[in-house]
């Protein structure tokens, strides 16, 4: 593992913890950077989570060949505006940068009010909200400002200028990995293509951000981890056919989006089923949340990239709001305001049980034959009542993997069958380890 500097001291080698990061703060650092699908508005976000993680930066030239699609070119904006033919600055890139259409190509001179319309999004049922829109994949420009700012400009003509550069250059990605015990791993991965949007991008960013730390810190478990902040689909894309050799390393992931609202959570379930379902399900259940599972289905973000034909990874999606389905998304009511440091708070506490249940999870069977050993001449009764004021394991939960440890069945299904939360049923096989009742199976 490359650590630099700062995190040398705290890396897991060390034993040593990093504070806790603040997701609020490093959020609304974020927010103004103007991100797009390539740029130095990823690159400087990509910088500022490098002071907080040990990052690598990693640049895929434009014409790249990545399965069925091609790089882009490089996208990077200095400025636009629409000012009345005296001078009156009217809307202006500087102030928000959701006003220039994503991609947009560079344009300067006079157009009439009709010349102009033909470039202008609004949104007349929120009339208040600046749209989020890009043309990625056709030569376009445009401008989105609020409805009840067109309704007034009633000019003949307007003076527009954009001035941005759509030229040959690079995709630009981040990616770390704390090693496992194993060569298998967990997959993270979150978009950083979204530019002043908080819950959609952002909240994912900076909790995905606030996991690398907390894992950085810990001991070393059975599965690496891998964090990837991706432009969305090109950006996975890309990843993806870069690492194509070595994609069976990947034993669970989980796409995190929109985890910063307060509402309840949604978790869109893996193409082809696995595990991870289960544990999402599972941990959400038992966190007294309010949640909803949802079905896999082509459309969202990049879990249906990890999910596509020849791919087929066991990569699920975390959300809160879903995607298309509330008001703010994809316009200028999606800030920092719609984002809670509580809601962030409670995601990232999720997330941690949701990876820490998916490292110890396993599956065991008695090395003692048959029958119901005997508890007491092990000194197992005696375990469980010290461990009853801890919220430790219970008999019933003995009972059960001692039931159930055939080989066949995670401490997992256990759980869900005894319908404990994993954490006891884990610290009952623990117990049943310690006392040469159980060994494990490996796959
Ligand atoms: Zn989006």
């Amino acid at each position: 593992m490359m650590l630099d500097g700062v995190f040398k001291t705290a890396g897991n080698e060390d034993g040593g913890t990093l504070p806790p990061l603040d997701m609020m703060s490093l959020l609304k650092a974020l927010f103004p950077l103007p991100r797009s699908l390539t740029g130095d508005g990823v690159r400087a976000t990509l910088q500022a989570l490098k002071q907080h993680i040990p990052l690598d930066i990693r640049e895929v030239a434009t014409g790249t060949q990545v399965f069925d699609w091609d790089v882009p070119r490089e996208w990077n904006i200095r400025g636009a505006t629409i000012k009345s033919r005296d001078g009156r600055v009217l809307v202006d890139f500087a102030s928000n940068n959701l006003h220039v259409v994503g991609y947009s190509v560079p344009v300067s001179g006079s157009f009439t009010r009709e010349e102009l319309g033909a470039h202008i999004h609004t949104l007349p049922d929120q009339p208040d909200a600046i749209p989020y829109r890009t043309s990625y994949y056709a030569e376009n420009w445009g401008f989105c400002l609020p409805h009840s700012l067109w309704a007034t400009m009633q000019d003949e003509a307007y003076e527009v200028e954009i001035d941005s550069e759509l030229a040959d250059g690079s995709l630009t990605y981040g990616e770390f990995f704390i090693p496992g015990e194993t060569e298998l791993e967990i997959l993270i991965s979150v978009h950083v293509c979204h530019p002043s949007l908080a819950n959609d991008n952002l909240s994912g960013i900076v909790v995905a951000t606030a996991l690398a730390r907390h894992f950085l810190a810990q001991p070393k478990r059975r599965f690496g981890i891998r964090f990837l902040f991706l432009p969305a689909t090109i950006g996975a894309i890309t990843w993806l056919a870069e690492n194509e050799d070595r994609l069976d390393r990947i034993a669970h992931g989980l796409v995190l989006t929109c985890i910063g609202d307060d509402g309840p959570f949604h978790y869109k379930k893996t193409v082809n089923g696995a595990v991870v379902d289960l544990a999402a399900e599972h941990v959400l259940r038992h966190s007294g949340h309010a949640f909803e599972t949802l079905e896999f289905s082509p459309y969202g973000y990049d879990e249906r990239q990890y999910g596509s034909p020849g791919i087929a990874l066991p990569v699920g999606c975390l959300m809160r709001a879903i995607h298309g389905t509330f008001p703010q998304y994809h316009t200028s009511l999606d800030n920092c305001d719609f984002v809670t440091p509580e809601a962030l708070g409670q995601s990232f506490r999720l997330l941690v049980d949701l990876i820490d249940l998916l490292q110890q999870n396993a599956t065991y069977r008695r090395v003692d034959g048959r029958g119901e050993p005997q508890l007491g001449r092990r000194g197992l009764y005696r375990a469980i009542a010290g461990q009853k004021e801890a919220g430790g394991a219970s008999q019933m939960d003995l009972l059960w993997v001692l039931n159930q440890c055939d080989g066949s069945r995670s401490l997992l299904d256990i759980a869900e069958r005894a319908k404990a939360p994993f954490s006891r049923i884990r610290k009952a096989a623990d117990l049943c380890l310690n006392a040469e009742l159980i060994t494990e199976v490996r796959p």
